[in-house]
């Protein structure tokens, strides 16, 4: 082999780990229903509980750490850092409240994030008052907006209404800070974004990749999201949480 080609073999090789040190890939999942398919809806935006617990018990088993937004920090400092986020606050997602604290132990602290649609607080298959307030207390669950009707924000006049009010509802309930915003649908444009820099340090988007740090500009109100699906298997779930 020609010395040139030793050479920039040998710089290649010690230049992919600091590459991959340097260029973290941190995945951010985005649940739904967590519950059994009943016929009714999307079928894919139901996991059942089973397939939760054995995911999150991939997780475990595999030294990733659960963070919310609040320990977002920690990305760089943490084993496997993952974000577990939920949409539109169902009344199942108890179900993964249980799991959660069925899976904890010492080493491992499940945690997640819960994005609720401020107005359908306590509808029939929403979450409740007394749900978010128990989910907060535990420690387990931190409970941001998703704003206060689930409105496609590039459509939206009334921002104040959508982003602020929801904030302030949320947090009245919760007695914690909600400064994260999932945009209903994925759906935003700059001027989403200028109007959720008002009231939110966090926006997360439904575009399906990793999270790495690019220094981009708004990039924390561009977080990427990766949907879980009913159809996600276990193998499926491996490949997407390790690819990151
Ligand atoms: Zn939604």
């Amino acid at each position: 082999m020609k010395k040139t080609t030793m050479f920039f073999l040998c710089f290649l090789i010690l230049m992919i780990p600091i590459q991959v040190m340097a260029q973290r890939h941190i995945p951010i999942l985005v649940y739904h229903f967590i519950d059994e398919y009943k016929g009714l809806g999307s079928k894919d935006l139901y996991v059942t509980p089973e397939n939760f617990e054995k995911q999150m018990m991939y997780l475990r088993d595999h030294d990733f750490t659960l963070l919310t937004f609040d320990r977002w920090q920690d990305i760089d400092k943490v084993s496997k850092p993952i974000f577990i986020t939920f949409d539109d606050g169902y009344q199942d997602n108890l179900n993964a409240f249980e799991i959660f604290q069925k899976l904890k132990n010492e080493d491992f602290k499940p945690t997640g994030t819960i994005f609720v649609i401020s107005d359908f607080i306590g509808r029939s298959n929403r979450l409740s008052k007394l749900d978010l307030k128990r989910m907060v207390d535990s420690g387990i669950f931190s409970i941001q907006s998703h704003t206060t009707t689930h409105p496609y924000l590039t459509k939206e006049k009334n921002y104040e209404y959508e982003l602020k009010e929801s904030r302030d509802h949320i947090q009245k309930i919760t007695g914690k800070p909600v400064y994260v915003l999932a945009y209903p649908y994925g759906d935003f444009n700059n001027k989403v974004l200028e109007e959720t820099k008002k009231y939110y340090s966090f926006g997360l988007t439904t575009t399906p990749e990793y999270f790495s740090k690019k220094g981009i500009k708004d990039e924390l109100y561009l977080l990427p999201r990766i949907y879980i699906k009913y159809s996600t298997t276990l193998d499926e779930f491996a490949e997407i949480v390790d690819g990151g």
